[in-house]
């Protein structure tokens, strides 16, 4: 096509249409094309002018015409985004960017159940409708002109368009192009097939004679008779659509009664529903077979009425009935629809206001149109659809992070996660992925997660399972510290524990099975003191001559009276539990609502300068009694990750006196172990002289009380 015979079909259209744009457009796509050719030796730039003038048949606007003919520069010669931008302004280049964008994407999975995520994830990137038709428009050609491949990039093509592109087509209502996609596919991926149903349709016209013209003579004489003015047109169906057919129902040729459709055009939507009548009046219906699309049109739009009949000669047909109006639409999809809201005005500038309107309330949500509520794109904006490396697409609600994607692929991978590569970078885990992105979950013994994970995932099935996963691993601290908490305490008492002595005195302890005893020993709910006295009442006698011990319980709010000067009358008082302060050091109190102070470091951070009510802290310091309490500090120490280092530090906390009820531990980089401990102790220097003594341990690189 040439250059002045586009601009006039653009022209016959739209008289307005801006002529110097698209001429500008023209000349520029083809020196950016140059001596490039095509696989049928053609020049390059025919691709593109193609492209264009099948949008023409569609009538779109300037902005689309001129995408359609720069739409290869920048994938495929040496054009710029921003070279597009400074001669055809934003618009454009969007578009272009948009189109370029879609063509990269390909469907590396054969996987069928892959499909509909892909035809998802193509408008999801299709921000504006026009990009999808210039991608439709640009593969409509493509197939065309597909006899020009190998064999393998045909199957290839076909198949994608057969599986993508066609359904994509008929998703925003256009029929024409549906069809034509399908056929081409069709031809080249299964050419016997088709070839075998055209034949069986040339045999079957040939015994039957013009038999499409005779029904459709008879249908119009019982139009007439009830004074239905309509236009009747008949057809075989689609090669494609007769043979799937075949193959779902499973027939033969032969008993395939309905290879044929009939349509009736009618001008209002009262004229269909008479031309029914009168279609019915005059032969037997097929039970099960009518279909009022025009009072519930499908999601694409679709309007009409179809029904079976027992037609002329005996034979089964489908008759669709539809006003002109409904026609168009089928056909041309969206384009049409607008093109009639508007009353076809092609003269006063507002032809194109079905694009701009489409785009309004692809921006804006809600429109008011049925149809749009299916068609508009928006629906998938909610969604981000993300590649595997073996090219398997997974779609994932807005915001998911790798994390999610992770879980998506398999608990297994989720729970194993180090870390992630996205499009080959390494990437933080809590990067929100995009439309596209290839994901790549690295995965090894040490991974799995770890609690800032919760905040990063969007899927409720990956915050279930990093929920489970560190509530088991917490668990199973919590029992290896309680056992070891057990083991020190009975080897002081001088007494004997085991799980099998504990059982027999469940009875008397606040929990149902023996690890949850250990567990909430681990987990510093409950004394090893009181499973102690349970198994063992002689201790309890013991015990009564050392009072200080006995009388030390955990300083909480269940006795609510701390040993504390310059607490106000009446009020309970409890030690915080984010700085664990211990007796002897500087304190402040918060004045919590209700009555109660909790009990803070001087320096703890969750302090400040004010408290909740607004009144500053209450300056308070410890009664000598104070030490009586068992306090706990908490210790943090970094250690050598070798054998035996953690026991030698909890001998040593041990023979300081100091109680440890609680020990947390991970892996740090550079071959060091972290470790937490939290310890009962008198008061703030029995705890500084245990920090002291283990950071002189060789094994010990640093110990330090830990900050809240
Ligand atoms: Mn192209």
């Amino acid at each position: 096509m040439r250059q002045y015979e586009l601009v006039e079909r653009v022209k016959a259209y739209d008289p307005a249409a801006d002529e110097v744009l698209l001429n500008r457009a023209y000349v520029f796509a083809m020196k950016a094309h140059g001596s490039q050719k095509r696989a049928s030796g053609d020049p390059y730039f025919s691709h593109p002018v193609e492209v264009a003038g099948i949008l023409t048949g569609l009538k779109l606007d300037t902005a689309s015409i001129a995408t359609a003919l720069l739409h290869d520069t920048v994938e495929d010669t040496g054009t710029s985004l921003d070279d597009i931008e400074k001669l055809f302004g934003i618009e454009i280049r969007r578009l272009v960017d948009g189109v370029t964008k879609l063509s990269k994407l390909e469907l590396q999975s054969a996987r069928t159940a892959q499909a509909e995520n892909f035809r998802k994830l193509l408008l999801a990137m299709s921000v504006d409708i026009r990009v999808l038709l210039v991608k439709l428009a640009d593969r409509l050609h493509n197939m065309r002109t597909l006899h020009f491949c190998g064999e393998e990039k045909r199957r290839r093509i076909a198949r994608e368009t057969i599986d993508i592109y066609a359904p994509l087509a008929e998703r925003i209502g256009m029929q024409g192009m549906k069809d034509e996609l399908e056929d081409l596919a069709f031809m080249h991926l299964w050419p016997d097939a088709r070839a075998s149903v055209i034949a069986r349709l040339e045999r079957l016209r040939a015994d039957d004679g013009d038999l499409v013209l005779r029904i459709c003579q008879a249908l119009r004489t019982a139009l007439y008779k009830e004074g239905v003015d309509a236009e009747v047109n008949g057809r075989e169906k689609a090669p494609i659509s007769i043979w799937r057919k075949m193959q779902r129902k499973n027939v033969s040729f032969e008993q395939l009664s309905d290879i044929m459709a009939f349509r009736v055009v009618v001008d209002t939507v009262g004229s269909c529903y008479a031309a029914l009548g009168a279609v019915h009046g005059e032969y037997v219906m097929k039970p099960g077979r009518f279909k009022d699309f025009i009072s519930t049109p499908k999601p694409n739009g679709y309007r009409s009425l179809h029904t079976t009949i027992i037609g002329p000669e005996g034979r089964a047909v489908e008759v669709q009935i539809r006003t002109r109006e409904m026609q168009e639409v089928a056909e041309l999809g969206v384009a049409a629809h607008w093109a009639y809201k508007q009353g076809n005005s092609s003269t006063d500038g507002t032809q194109y206001r079905w694009i701009r309107e489409l785009l309004d309330i692809l921006e804006h949500a809600s429109g008011p149109e049925e149809f749009l509520e299916h068609t508009k794109l928006e629906m998938f904006q909610d969604q981000v659809f993300c590649f595997s490396p073996k090219g398997d697409l997974y779609a994932l609600p807005q915001g998911a992070t790798p994390i999610d994607f992770a879980y998506a692929v398999h608990s297994d991978i989720g729970d194993s996660c180090t870390g992630a590569k996205v499009d080959g970078r390494i990437v933080q885990l809590r990067t929100k992925l995009d439309n596209g992105n290839q994901v790549e979950i690295l995965t090894g013994k040490s991974g799995g997660p770890r609690p800032s994970w919760e905040r990063y995932v969007v899927t409720a099935r990956a915050r279930a399972r990093v929920r489970r996963f560190l509530r088991l691993q917490k668990r199973n601290e919590y029992l290896v510290n309680g056992r070891d908490v057990l083991h020190r305490v009975a080897q002081r008492e001088g007494v004997t524990w085991s799980e099998k002595q504990m059982e027999a005195v469940l009875p008397s302890l606040p929990y149902a099975t023996v690890d949850d005893v250990v567990a909430a020993i681990g987990e510093g709910k409950l004394s090893a003191r009181q499973v102690m006295d349970a198994m063992h009442p002689e201790l309890r006698h013991a015990a009564e001559e050392r009072p200080n011990e006995e009388t030390s319980v955990r300083p909480s709010a269940t006795d609510g009276k701390l040993p504390l000067r310059g607490l106000p009358e009446g009020v309970a008082s409890t030690l915080a539990r984010c700085c664990n302060p211990v007796p002897g050091e500087p304190i402040v109190g918060v004045v919590r609502t209700g009555r109660e102070v909790s009990i803070h470091r001087a320096d703890c951070p969750n302090v400040g300068g004010r408290t909740e009510n607004g009144s500053p802290p209450l300056e308070l310091d410890w009664e000598e009694t104070a030490r009586q309490l068992t306090a706990s500090g908490r210790v943090r120490v970094l250690t050598m990750d070798q054998p035996g280092s953690l026991g030698a530090m909890t001998t040593l906390i041990g023979n300081q006196g100091g109680n440890i009820t609680m020990i947390q531990s991970g892996k740090r980089s550079g071959g060091l172990l972290e470790v937490m401990f939290e310890v009962e102790v008198e008061d703030i220097d029995h705890l500084r002289r245990l920090i002291g003594t283990l950071q002189a341990m060789p094994v010990v690189s640093q110990a330090s009380r830990a900050r809240g």
